[in-house]
């Protein structure tokens, strides 16, 4: 399945490249959008993105998806799984809510980021066991012409996640994680609205918060994540995923800290 998924999507980056030579200089596929231009060498290359979007996951909701466990998913280590929104990715987007992504062919080398390790297996882990992206640096390759090389990239994006700590305002402000409780989700968009001047977007799963998103301009000043999104109605329907009360989830132990006991493990390769 994953391979024939695969196959589908180079056949689609094929066919969106071949579209391109032929002179589409934009082109949209499956909700990811690529704005495509033609470079000196007459090669496609992808314009530069408009704004960065720090995605961070609440792992009490997405770790309740997981069917089995492999080594590289966190929602497997029992107590020691993460209790504070991790980072999903520092996306660089588009303005009309597209995005570019593998910009280079440059490849993701773990030993360039050797020293960031620690930090990014405890704030940036993964929580699935699924295949990685289709390139390796899906992207950072994009970001680089603010962020730089894949260091700075990883560096940049812990920095950004650290500065502006969404976890930390919101419990400060009484969101605390909870199996029991349900939160106005208007409450804590303006909890992070009043503490960041930005507007972040919410993304939710059976009216639990999965997804939260915060954005930046490209000197990594907050701006919304809603282009125009001054009224608060604009602000609650870019969130549609999401009921207007809203829970938190403490993180649900995957078989009380022994993960293994209630879990099928799946060697990595296998996935
Ligand atoms: P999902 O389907 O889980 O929302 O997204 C799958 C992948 O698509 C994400 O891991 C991310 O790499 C990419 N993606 C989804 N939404 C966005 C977005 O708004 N901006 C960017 N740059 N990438 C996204």
């Amino acid at each position: 399945m994953a391979v024939l998924s695969a196959k589908l999507a180079s056949a689609a980056l094929a066919f969106i490249l071949v579209a391109a030579s032929l002179g589409l200089i934009e082109a949209r596929e499956a909700g990811i959008g690529i704005g495509i231009e033609i470079g000196s060498r007459g090669k496609p290359r992808q314009r530069e993105f408009d704004y960065f979007n720090l995605a961070l996951q609440w792992p009490g909701t997405y770790c309740q998806r997981t069917r089995h466990c492999c080594s590289s998913n966190a929602c497997c280590r029992g107590s020691n799984s993460p209790s504070v929104f991790t980072i999903h990715g520092l996306w660089p987007d588009y303005n009309d809510g597209t995005w570019p992504a593998c910009c280079t062919r440059k490849h993701f080398d773990e030993k360039e980021i050797s020293t960031l390790l620690d930090p990014l297996e405890k704030y940036w882990p993964s929580l699935s066991c699924g295949n990685p992206s289709s390139c390796h640096e899906k992207h950072g390759t994009c970001s680089a012409p603010v962020t730089g090389d894949e260091y700075n990239y990883f560096l940049t994006t812990l920095n950004v996640y650290f500065k502006y700590n969404v976890t930390k305002v919101l419990n400060e402000a009484g969101y605390v994680p909870s199996n029991t409780e349900k939160y106005p989700l208007r409450g804590i968009v303006s909890v992070i609205q009043n503490a960041f001047h930005a507007t972040p977007k919410l993304a939710c799963r059976n009216g639990a918060v999965e997804e939260l998103h915060i954005c930046f301009y490209k000197d990594f000043k907050p701006r919304d994540c809603v282009v125009g999104s001054s009224s608060s109605s604009d602000v609650l329907s870019s969130s549609n995923s999401c009921p207007n009360y809203i829970s938190l989830p403490a993180y649900a132990s995957l078989g009380a800290g022994n993960a293994e006991s209630k879990l099928s493990w799946v060697p990595d390769d296998v996935l």
